[in-house]
C-alpha cells in the first residue's frame, strides 16, 4: 500500500490516446460562458488537448480578489464537454465542491497547492472521494516539503482513487527569482524515484508566472519525463481576471505544443545503450574518487579542529572562508563551472566541515 502500486498509467486515462503528449489546458477562472466556451472551441482543435481545465472556486491570497464564479461555471463546462468532448478538471478544496463536481459529472478533480498543505482538508476530501470512479490530481504543497505531498497522495490512495497523478507547480520561493516558483526539479525526481508507476504531469503556468516562460519549462519537464502537462489558457488573456501573466492564449499553446520534443525514457538501439553505459561507468569512478577526496578532506578538517582545539582559536575564520571561496571560485569557473553551483557546493562543504569542528571542539563538554 505504501508504494502506490497498481495505479492506471496516463495513457489509459483517455480512450483516445495517439502516444504523444497529454495536455490539460483552459483557462485559471471560469469568468463567463463565452469564455470557457470560446477557449473550449479553440483546444479542441489541439490534438494533444485532452482535458479542459478551469477554475471554479479560487483560493486567492487576498479577499478582495476574483474568487471565482461557483456553480453557475459548472454549467458552462459542461456545455462545453457536450459540444467539444474534452474531458473536464476543476480544482476542489473541500467536500462541498466536490459534490457539486460530482452532481455535474467532472471527469477530474484536483488539490490546489494551497488545499494540500493542509491534512485535514486533504483527508475531509479523502474521505468522500471513497470508491468514487473519478481522477485525482495533487498538486504539491506551497513549501518544498515532499513529505506533505506524498501524504496527500497516500490519502486518496487509500480512498482506492485509482486514476491518480502528481502536479508539480513549484514552491513558494523565499528569495527573488525570475519565476512565480521555484521548481525544484530534485523533489520531483525523488518523487518519481520513490514511486516510478506514479504518473506525474507538470503544470509550467504556475511555475513561470510569466507567459513566456512557458515553452521553456514544459520542454525541461518532459526531459525529466513527465506524463504530462497542465496548461493555462484564456482567449485574451491580457483580461483575465486572475494569473492573466502566466496565460496564453489557445492558438500559442497549439505552437508550443508542436514544438516540444517528448523524448524516450530508454532506446533499444545497441550502439546507445553501448555508448551510454560506457558513459555511466565513467561517471561512476569519477564519483567514487569524487567521495573519496571529500573524505580526505573532511579527515584534515578533524585534524584542523584538534589543533585549534589545543590552541584556543575560534571555528570559523572569517578571513579564511573568504579566501577559499575566491580562490576555489576563480579556479571552478575556469574549469567551466558555473559560480551558483560552486557557491552551493562550497557553503555545503564549508558547513560540514563547522560542524564537524564543533563536535570535535564541544566533546566532553556534556551536552550535546
Ligand atoms: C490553478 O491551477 O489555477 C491553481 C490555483 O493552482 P495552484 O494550486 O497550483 O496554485
Ligand atoms: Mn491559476
Amino acid at each position: 500500500m505504501q508504494h502506490l502500486e497498481g495505479l492506471i498509467p496516463i495513457k489509459d486515462w483517455f480512450e483516445v490516446f495517439d502516444g504523444g503528449l497529454t495536455v490539460i489546458s483552459g483557462p485559471c477562472s471560469a469568468e463567463s460562458k463565452e469564455q470557457v466556451m470560446e477557449t473550449a472551441g479553440a483546444l479542441s482543435g489541439i490534438k494533444q488537448v485532452k482535458a479542459l481545465r478551469a477554475g471554479i472556486w479560487k483560493a486567492r491570497t487576498r479577499p478582495e480578489s476574483f474568487e471565482g464564479v461557483g456553480e453557475e461555471g459548472l454549467e458552462w463546462l459542461q456545455q462545453a464537454r457536450q459540444e467539444t468532448g474534452l474531458l473536464l478538471a476543476v480544482e476542489i478544496a473541500s467536500p462541498g465542491h466536490l459534490e457539486l463536481a460530482l452532481k455535474y459529472g467532472v471527469d477530474m478533480v484536483w488539490l490546489g497547492a494551497r488545499t494540500i498543505s493542509n491534512p485535514f482538508s486533504v483527508q475531509a476530501i479523502a474521505d468522500k472521494l471513497r470508491q468514487k470512479d473519478i481522477a485525482v490530481l495533487v498538486k504539491n504543497p506551497v513549501h518544498p516539503d515532499l513529505s506533505l505531498w506524498i501524504g496527500a497522495l497516500e490519502r486518496l490512495y487509500h480512498s482506492g482513487i485509482k486514476r491518480l497523478a502528481g502536479v508539480h507547480r513549484g514552491f513558494y520561493p523565499c528569495e527573488p527569482t525570475s519565476f512565480r516558483n521555484i521548481p525544484h526539479w530534485e523533489i520531483l525526481i525523488e518523487l518519481k524515484r520513490r514511486y516510478p508507476h506514479l504518473p506525474v504531469l507538470c503544470d509550467p503556468s504556475h511555475i513561470a508566472g510569466d507567459s513566456s516562460y512557458i515553452g521553456y519549462l514544459s520542454q525541461k519537464a518532459l526531459d525529466l519525463s513527465v506524463d504530462g502537462l497542465m496548461i493555462e489558457t484564456h482567449p485574451q488573456p491580457a483580461k483575465a481576471l486572475s494569473d492573466a501573466k502566466q496565460q496564453i492564449t489557445p492558438r500559442e499553446l497549439k505552437i508550443l505544443v508542436g514544438e516540444m520534443e517528448k523524448r524516450h525514457c530508454s532506446s533499444e538501439n545497441a550502439q546507445f545503450k553501448n555508448s551510454l553505459e560506457t558513459l555511466r561507468e565513467k561517471i561512476d569512478r569519477l564519483d567514487t574518487r569524487m567521495f573519496d577526496i571529500l573524505a580526505q578532506r573532511m579527515k584534515l578538517v578533524k585534524e584542523i579542529a584538534k589543533y585549534k582545539k589545543q590552541n584556543q582559536v575560534t571555528i570559523l575564520q572569517m578571513e579564511r572562508w573568504q579566501d577559499i571561496l575566491t580562490s576555489r571560485l576563480e579556479v571552478g569557473e575556469k574549469l567551466g563551472l558555473s559560480k551558483k553551483f560552486l557557491h552551493h557546493l562550497l557553503e555545503l562543504i564549508h558547513s560540514e566541515s563547522i560542524r564537524k569542528q564543533t563536535d570535535i571542539m564541544n566533546k566532553n563538554r556534556g551536552h550535546d
